[in-house]
C-alpha cells in the first residue's frame, strides 16, 4: 500500500528555521538576564525587609542604650550646682586665702571620691582654677587659666556648660559639666565636674554592641570601637575646625575625618553606613556596612548612634537572591522543557492526524478503485463470456470445417476408394461363382482355398471402410495419440496411391504418445502424405521421408518429399483456406489450413521448410504426453 507523498509536504525551510533560530539565539540571554534581574530583586527585597526588621529591633536597643547613656550623663548634672550651697566655696570666691583654698580642696577631694567623678574644681570669673579635687596630683589644675574653655565661657554667662574634650593639663578625655555659681544674683565663680565616660564604652564592648556618641560637630566622642574615637562622621567646615582649634576642645588631637565611605539615608534617623574596616572587629573584610540608628540624647546636643552590622543580612539577602535566580532558572527550564514537550506532542498529533487523513484518503481511493475494478471486472467477465461464446462458436465452426474438410477429402478419394472396393468386389464375384462350381464338382480343397481368399478380401474391404469412418468421425481437442499407429492408419488409407506411385518410404521416428486426438493426428498425416504424393506425381523416383526428433517437451515429425516443391508466390498463401494449385476438382485448399488449426488446438504447430536440394518438408510439432521416448519404429 503506497501513501501519497504529496500529503507529507515539508514546510518551506525559510519559514520553519527562522523563528526557531531567533528563539535559540535570544532565549538563553533572555533567561540569563531575567535570572540576574529576578535574583537582584530577590536580593533587594530580602535586604529591604531584613533592614526593616533589623531597624525595628534596633529601635528598642537604641532606646535602651540611649537611655543608659542619658542616665550616665545626667547623674552628674546637678553636682556642680551643689557647690553653690557650700559656704566654703563662696568664701573662697569672695576672698581667696590659702586656708580657705585648702579647705575647699579637701572638700572637693571628698566629694569627688564619693561621686566617683574624675575631678571637681572651682574657677573664679576670670577662668583661673581656685580649688580642685586633684590638688595633690602633680598635674593638678590648681592655678590654671581655663578661661578659653567653652564650658567656662557658657557657665560664666549663666548658661549650663556641657563639654566633652581632652584635658589640656593631662591630655585625658572627659565630660565637663560647668555651672555658674551665683551669689545675690551675680555669678561669682564657676564649678566644674569632669566625668570619665569610658566605662560606657567598656560596657558596650562587653555586650558586643557597636555604638557611638557624636557631639554637636559630628565628632565621635564615645565609641565601642576605639579606632573611631575623636573622628568626625560628617565633613567639618573650616569655621568649625578653627573654633575647635581655638577652644582646644580636643587639645592636640588631629580630627581626622571619619567619613563613612557610603551613607544612605533610609528613614528619619536611620542610615546605611559603610566604614573602612580598620578596627579589630572588622576582621579581614575591606569595609563594613552598618545599619545606623541615631537618636539625640536629651539635655545634650549629642547623638547616640547604634550600629548593627549588615554583613549577615547581606549574606542572607545574597543567598535569597541566588535562591530566587536558581528557582527562576528551574522554573524557566521546566517551562522550556514543558513547551518543547508540548511542541513534540503537537507535532506528533499533527503527524498522526496527517497520517490518519492520508489513510482515510487512501481508503477512499481504494474504495473508489475497488468499485472501478469491480465494474471493470464485471465488464471483463462479460467480455470473457462473450469471448467464450465466440470461441465456442468458432470451435464449432472449426469442427464443422474439419468435418467439411474430411468429407471433402473423402469425396476426393471416392474414385480411388470406389476403385479399391470395386476390385475386391469383382474378385469376390468371380471367386464365389468359381467356388459354387467347385463345390458342385466336389472339389472341396479348391473351394476351401477360394473361400479363404474371399475372407481376406472382405477383411481388406472392412479395413478400408473402418479407416474412412474413423477419418470422418468428429474428434476431440483433448486426448492422446500414438504416432506409430497414426502413421500406419494414414499409410493404409493411402495404400493404393502409394503402391501405384512406387514410392520409396524412409521411416526414422519413435512411436511416441502425443497430446492430440488419434483421429485428428491421422487426418493431419493423410493430408501431408497425400499432398506429398500429389507433388511427386511426375517424379520418376518418388521418395518420402518420415523423420522424428524430440525437442523441448515436443515431438517434431518431418514429412519430406522430393516433389516439385512450392514456388515463391504460393509459399505466401500456403496456410490460407481454399488456397490450392491443384487443377479442377482435385484440390479444395483446406488440407493445410485444417491440419495447422488441429495442431495449434492442442498446443502444437505445423510449419514448412523448403530444402535447397528440392522438394518440400512439412514439420509437425506436437506436445509429448511423456517426454521419455518410446521404442524406435
Ligand atoms: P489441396 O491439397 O486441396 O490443394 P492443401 O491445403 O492441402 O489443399 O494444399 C494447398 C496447396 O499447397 C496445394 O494446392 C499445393 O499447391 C501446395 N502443397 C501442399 N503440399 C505440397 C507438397 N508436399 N509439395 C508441393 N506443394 C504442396
Amino acid at each position: 500500500m503506497k501513501c501519497d507523498p504529496t500529503l507529507y509536504r515539508a514546510a518551506p525551510p525559510s519559514l520553519a528555521v527562522k523563528p526557531r533560530l531567533i528563539r535559540h539565539l535570544f532565549l538563553p540571554p533572555l533567561v540569563i538576564a531575567l535570572m540576574i534581574g529576578l535574583g537582584y530583586i530577590g536580593f533587594w527585597i530580602s535586604e529591604h525587609y531584613g533592614i526593616r526588621s533589623l531597624s525595628e529591633n534596633g529601635q528598642r536597643q537604641l532606646e535602651l542604650h540611649a537611655r543608659a547613656v542619658e542616665s550616665e550623663i545626667s547623674k552628674y548634672t546637678y553636682l556642680p550646682s551643689l557647690l553653690e550651697l557650700e559656704s566654703g566655696v563662696s568664701k573662697l570666691l569672695d576672698e581667696p586665702s590659702p586656708e580657705t583654698r585648702q579647705t575647699v580642696n579637701e572638700y572637693l577631694e571628698g566629694l569627688n571620691r564619693r561621686s566617683r567623678s574624675r575631678a571637681i574644681y572651682v574657677m573664679d570669673t576670670t577662668g583661673r582654677v581656685l580649688a580642685t579635687s586633684n590638688w595633690r596630683d602633680v598635674d593638678s589644675y590648681l592655678g590654671e587659666d581655663l578661661s578659653f574653655r567653652a564650658y567656662f565661657q557658657n557657665a560664666v554667662r549663666g548658661q549650663p556648660g556641657r563639654f566633652y574634650g581632652i584635658g589640656s593639663t593631662n591630655g585625658e578625655p572627659g565630660y565637663y559639666l560647668a555651672h555658674g555659681l551665683e551669689e545675690h544674683g551675680k555669678i561669682i565663680g564657676v564649678a566644674v565636674v569632669k566625668v570619665r565616660l569610658e566605662a560606657m564604652e567598656e560596657r558596650w564592648q562587653r555586650a558586643r554592641l557597636e555604638a557611638f556618641v557624636s557631639d554637636e560637630n559630628g565628632i565621635i566622642i564615645l565609641s565601642s570601637d576605639p579606632a573611631r574615637r575623636l573622628k568626625s562622621v560628617v565633613p567639618l567646615s573650616d569655621e568649625t575646625k578653627e573654633k575647635l582649634a581655638r577652644s582646644l576642645q580636643y587639645y592636640w588631637f588631629p580630627l581626622n575625618e571619619l567619613q563613612p565611605l557610603a551613607r544612605e539615608t533610609l528613614a528619619e534617623g536611620v542610615e546605611k553606613l559603610t566604614f573602612p574596616a580598620n578596627s579589630e572587629l572588622a576582621s579581614d573584610e575591606q569595609e563594613i556596612t552598618y545599619l545606623a540608628q541615631t537618636r539625640p540624647l536629651s539635655d545634650t546636643p549629642w547623638n547616640f548612634t547604634l550600629l548593627t552590622p549588615l554583613a549577615d543580612l547581606r549574606r542572607e539577602a545574597i543567598n535569597q537572591g541566588i535562591l530566587v535566580a536558581v528557582a527562576f532558572a528551574l522554573v524557566a527550564f521546566l517551562l522550556i522543557a514543558w513547551n518543547e514537550r508540548r511542541k513534540v506532542i503537537a507535532t506528533r498529533l499533527a503527524a498522526r492526524e496527517a497520517l490518519q487523513e492520508a489513510n482515510n484518503q487512501l481508503e477512499r481511493r481504494i474504495t473508489e478503485r475497488t468499485t472501478d475494478l469491480r465494474a471493470s471486472n464485471d465488464r471483463l467477465k462479460g467480455q470473457i463470456r462473450e469471448r467464450r461464446q465466440a470461441e465456442e462458436t468458432l470451435r464449432r465452426a472449426q469442427d464443422e470445417l474439419v468435418q467439411a474438410g474430411k468429407l471433402a477429402a473423402i469425396g476426393q478419394m471416392s474414385t480411388s476408394i470406389a476403385h479399391e472396393l470395386n476390385q475386391p468386389l469383382a474378385a469376390l464375384r468371380t471367386l464365389s461363382g468359381n467356388t459354387v462350381r467347385f463345390l458342385e464338382r466336389g472339389q472341396l480343397d479348391v473351394a476351401s482355398t477360394n473361400l479363404k481368399t474371399i475372407n481376406e478380401l472382405i477383411d481388406r474391404m472392412g479395413r478400408i471402410t473402418a479407416s474412412l469412418r474413423s477419418f470422418a468421425r468428429r474428434g476431440d481437442d483433448k486426448g492422446q495419440a500414438s504416432l506409430g499407429k497414426a502413421v500406419e492408419a494414414a499409410l493404409q488409407l493411402l495404400g493404393s496411391r502409394m503402391e501405384s506411385a512406387h514410392l520409396q518410404l524412409h521411416r526414422d521416428f519413435n512411436d511416441v504418445q502425443v497430446q492430440i486426438d488419434q483421429t485428428r493426428l491421422e487426418q493431419i498425416l493423410v493430408n501431408l502424405i497425400g499432398n506429398a504424393l500429389d507433388a511427386m506425381q511426375s517424379q520418376p523416383l518418388p521418395a518420402l521421408w518420415l523423420e522424428g526428433e524430440e525437442h523441448d517437451g515436443k515431438y517434431r515429425l518431418r514429412v519430406r518429399d522430393n516433389g516439385h516443391g512450392i514456388d515463391a508466390e504460393a509459399r505466401k498463401h500456403l496456410f490460407e483456406p481454399f488456397f490450392t494449385t491443384k487443377p479442377g476438382e482435385q484440390g479444395l485448399g483446406l488440407g493445410l489450413t485444417l491440419s495447422a488449426s488441429l495442431a495449434a488446438a492442442t498446443g502444437g504447430h505445423l510449419g514448412v521448410e523448403h530444402p535447397a536440394s528440392g522438394g518440400t518438408t512439412f514439420v509437425l510439432s506436437l506436445p509429448l504426453v511423456s517426454p521419455t521416448p518410446a521404442e524406435p519404429i
